[in-house]
C-alpha cells in the first residue's frame, strides 16, 4: 500500500478530530524522521515536545526492550522497582516530595485539581475555585478543558465544571481581581505553549507566588510543556526562583512513550489517602525504565549548558529572522529550545510550506509558528531549519 492508499485507510477509520497532514511517517533516529515514500524531515517539532531526546535514542530503546523483557504491566496492588527509581528520581529534580504517577498532560491536570480540592476539604474549608488565565491550555478531558482559557476548545461541550475564573497572564491586579474566599489554587504554565508561546514575565510569577501564599492557597505550574529541559533548565520555574505547590508533567516525561505525573509538596500529599486517586496504567515499568534513561542524560551536568546555548543560538537566528521580515514577522517569543514567532500571515501556511521543504513545525494559534526541536539538536541543524524557514517565509 503506498502513502496515498494508507492515509485513504485512516480518513476512513480513524475518528476525525486531527487535521492530518496527508504524510505517513515510518521511522526517526535523533532530529531527523522519514515518510512511506521515504522522503526525509528535520524535526522541529519533536511529536510536540515529546521525544526531547529525538528519536529511537539508543539508552531509551534498550531501556524499553531490558525492562519488557523483565516485566511489564503489574497494577497498582504492587511497587515497581523501575517506578520507585523514578519517583526518587523526579523529587531530587525538584521541589516535590511525592510523585503521583498518571498517563498523560490531561489527566496530570485531574489530578492536580482533585488534590487541591481535597486539600481543602481536609481542612473542612470549603474553596474548590480555580484561577486559570486567558489563552492557556491544559488539555481535553472535561475538567482540564474546563481550565483551558479558550473557549474554541469548549464550545459544544458545556456545561463545563463550575467554579473556573480566568485572569489575564503578566497582569496581577485581573488576579486579584477573581480571587474569592472559596479559591482553592492558580493554575499556570510558566510559558503558555499551545496558546500562543507567551511567558510568564519574572516579576508577575514572582508576585503570584507571595499572592497565592499570603493567601493561603495553592499554586499550581503546568510544566507539561515547559519542564524537563525544554527551556534550558530542568524545571522553568527555576528561572524564576520560585517553587509551586504542585506540578504537572508529562509530554517529554515518558521519553516517548505515554505517562504523566503529579509532583507534590509534603504539606500537599497529606490531602490523598489510599482510595483517594488512582489509575490502572499509572507508573507502568516499561515507561518508567524510558523515563529514567531520559532523565539519567538530561539530568547530565552539561546536557542542559547545551540546550541554552542551541537555544540562545536559535534565538539570535530568529531575532535576525524578523529583521529580514519586519513586515511578515511581528515578534520572537520563548525560551530555551520553545519559541513562537508571530507572523501577520497564516501560521498554518507556514507549517504546510515547511513541510514541503522537509522540516517539521507547529502553529500555537492562527498567527504563531512555534518551534521545539529535540534538545539534542545542533547548530548545523538550527542553520538548516532557519534556511527552510526563510525560503518559506520570503515566498
Ligand atoms: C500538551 C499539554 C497538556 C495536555 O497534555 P495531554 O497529554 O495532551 O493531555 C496540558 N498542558 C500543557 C501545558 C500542555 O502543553
Amino acid at each position: 500500500m503506498d502513502q496515498q492508499e494508507m492515509v485513504q485507510e485512516g480518513l476512513q477509520h480513524l475518528l476525525h478530530v486531527y487535521n492530518r497532514f496527508p504524510i505517513v511517517l515510518q521511522q526517526g533516529t535523533g532530529t531527523h524522521v522519514i515518510d512511506q515514500n521515504q522522503v526525509q524531515y528535520l524535526d522541529f517539532l519533536s511529536g510536540i515536545a515529546v521525544n526531547a531526546l529525538g528519536m529511537a535514542y539508543p539508552q531509551i530503546v534498550q531501556a524499553i526492550i531490558t525492562e519488557a523483557q523483565k516485566i511489564s504491566h503489574v497494577s497498582n496492588f504492587f511497587y515497581t522497582e523501575t517506578n520507585i527509581r523514578l519517583a526518587k528520581r523526579l523529587c531530587d529534580i525538584s521541589f516535590a516530595k511525592k510523585v503521583f504517577f498518571c498517563n498523560s498532560g490531561a489527566e496530570a491536570i485531574e489530578s492536580a485539581m482533585k488534590i487541591s480540592r481535597k486539600y481543602f476539604a481536609r481542612q473542612e474549608k470549603e474553596q474548590y475555585e480555580i484561577i486559570s488565565f486567558h489563552q492557556s491550555f491544559h488539555g481535553r478531558t472535561l475538567g482540564a478543558l474546563s481550565v483551558t482559557g479558550q473557549t474554541k476548545y469548549q464550545k459544544g461541550f458545556e456545561p463545563l465544571l463550575p467554579g473556573i475564573r480566568f485572569a489575564h497572564l503578566n497582569d496581577l491586579n485581573s488576579v486579584k481581581a477573581v480571587l474569592t474566599p472559596k479559591t482553592a489554587a492558580v493554575l499556570i504554565e510558566p510559558i503558555q505553549g499551545e496558546g500562543g508561546v507567551f511567558p510568564c514575565e519574572e516579576k508577575f510569577l514572582k508576585e503570584l507566588r507571595k499572592l497565592t501564599q499570603e493567601n493561603n492557597i495553592l499554586l499550581i505550574l503546568d510544566e507539561i510543556q515547559t519542564g524537563l529541559g525544554r527551556t534550558g533548565k530542568m524545571w522553568a520555574y527555576e528561572h524564576y526562583k520560585i517553587t509551586p505547590d504542585i506540578l504537572t508533567s508529562a509530554k517529554a516525561l515518558g521519553g516517548g512513550l505515554p505517562m504523566g505525573a503529579l509532583l507534590v509538596t509534603d504539606q500537599v500529599a497529606e490531602a490523598f489517602h489510599p482510595g483517594d486517586h488512582a489509575t490502572t496504567f499509572g507508573g507502568n515499568p516499561i515507561v518508567s525504565a524510558a523515563s529514567l534513561a531520559m532523565l539519567e542524560i538530561i539530568s547530565a551536568p552539561q546536557f542542559l549548558d547545551n540546550v541554552t546555548q542551541q537555544g540562545d543560538y536559535l534565538k539570535e537566528k530568529l531575532l535576525h529572522l524578523r529583521s529580514k521580515f519586519p513586515e511578515k514577522i511581528v515578534e520572537i517569543r520563548g525560551q530555551g529550545l520553545m519559541w513562537g514567532i508571530e507572523v501577520t500571515v497564516s501560521a498554518r501556511d507556514l507549517v504546510q510550506g515547511c513541510l514541503q521543504k522537509g522540516l517539521l513545525i507547529s502553529s500555537a494559534g492562527d498567527n504563531v509558528i512555534r518551534l521545539l526541536p529535540p534538545l539534542i539538536v545542533t547548530k548545523s541543524e538550527i542553520d538548516l531549519a532557519i534556511e527552510k524557514l526563510m525560503k518559506v517565509i520570503s515566498e
